[in-house]
């Protein structure tokens, strides 16, 4: 799950990170109120979930709760990178004498939390690595050995940071970030830029704050920052009744049992020319339940013209499914062509049960490749 920048910069400040007092603002009346409050010279932030917000017009400074209106007025609508705008943050200005960066995310390569930090920050962090690669510092931890204060100094120093006051600064916010990140079970922190003051202060200026969706459970501060709003609905439906589920584009929706099969799946659609609505996994499960709340969310999508269930019974049992999908045509009309591929554990039982019921737009197949052809030409 993705924080906006002033949701990351609250979880900042309670790990005590410098950051600057803002408020939130959804209209332009909101914004020159904010300005009020926080006095002086501020900064009128567009709050979406995608960077580079500066160059495409989405954050400028205002010198008084007149202009911060104006600016408010000028950024909430406004389309950044298909994200329109409609929240603001309203932050007391900066004065900025550097821009730094830093970093931590996870290796997956090294099994390992991974620090990146550069004195050149500010900028697109791809375009330092790509240009001055020898500018940015990278430091694994060893998750179980935890951080250690020399592992800041040695990032400080090998991006070559020599006032020693920073050094101080930058070491205990490195500690600090490595507290959020694991408190939080975040997969990425990242403050770009980390700026230094013309007093000498560092803080954060932006930050981008990524938290692991399957720990959520944990942090339910957290997971009631997520903005229902932003998110596809029918995900939004798929997350609360607890089934994987990734929008395509295409027309036809797909229902497997594990991940495998189920991006088996989509490519044997493509194969035969045809175009998949979704991925959806049951997992291991595949019981009544779990068969009639997937049904539910894909038949929600109007772009699903046919449905094909490719299930391979290995835990899962084939006339366990069977009885799922007849349990969901009697809980709700399904009018969509239903393509079912039963193979595996109970297999038989299965296509007995759905050949009894005798419904008209269950159409069984024996293999998978039938059963995409059938489904790609009813879903025509
Ligand atoms: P991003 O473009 O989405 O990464 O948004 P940032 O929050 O990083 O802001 C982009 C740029 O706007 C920063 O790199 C700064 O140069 C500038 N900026 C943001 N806040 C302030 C501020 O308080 N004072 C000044 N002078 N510039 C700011
Ligand atoms: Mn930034």
């Amino acid at each position: 799950m993705d924080l906006y920048e002033y949701q990351g910069k609250q979880l900042f400040a309670l790990h005590g990170i410098p950051v600057s007092e803002g408020r939130f603002a959804a209209s332009p009346e909101a914004a020159r109120a904010a300005a009020e409050e926080l006095g002086g010279e501020v900064v009128v932030k567009a709050q979406v979930l995608t960077g580079g917000r500066g160059k495409a017009g989405g954050i400028k400074l205002a010198a008084t709760p007149d202009e911060t209106e104006a600016r408010a007025r000028e950024i909430l609508g406004l389309d950044i990178r298909g994200h329109v705008v409609s929240k603001l943050w309203i932050e007391r200005a900066s004065e900025i004498a550097k821009e730094y960066y830093l970093s931590i995310t996870f290796d997956r390569g090294e099994k390992k939390p991974l620090f990146m930090f550069t004195t050149q920050g500010g900028i697109d962090i791809e375009e330092v690595a790509e240009q001055t690669p020898e500018a940015l510092v990278r430091l694994h931890v060893d998750p179980l050995e935890g951080f250690q204060p020399w592992q800041a100094r040695r990032l400080v120093y090998g991006a070559g940071v020599a006032d020693p006051s920073e050094q101080k600064q930058i070491a205990a916010i490195v500690a600090k970030l490595y507290d959020a990140f694991v408190g939080t079970d975040a997969m990425l922190c990242e403050i770009n830029p980390l700026i230094v003051t013309p007093e000498g202060e560092v803080k954060a200026l932006d930050s981008k704050f990524t938290v692991d969706d399957n720990a959520l459970y944990k942090h339910p501060e957290i997971a009631e920052m997520r903005d229902v709003a932003a998110a596809d609905p029918l995900e939004a439906l798929a997350r609360e009744k607890g089934v994987t589920y990734v929008k395509l584009d295409g027309d036809v929706g797909i229902l497997g049992n594990g991940a495998g099969l189920v991006m088996s799946t989509l490519d044997v659609i493509a194969l035969v020319g045809g175009k998949p609505a979704n991925f959806c996994d049951l997992g291991g499960g595949g019981d009544a339940e779990g068969v009639v709340d997937a049904l539910e969310v894909i038949t929600r999508d109007e772009q699903v013209k046919a449905i094909f269930f490719n299930i391979f019974g290995g835990i899962t049992r084939c006339d366990e499914v069977a009885r799922g999908i007849l349990t969901a045509l009697e809980r709700m009309p399904i009018a969509h062509p239903i393509v079912v591929r039963l193979d595996g554990t109970n297999a038989e039982e299965g296509r007995t049960i759905l050949a009894e019921a005798g419904i008209a737009n269950i159409h069984p197949e024996t293999t998978m490749l039938d059963g995409a052809r059938r489904a790609v030409e009813l879903a025509r």
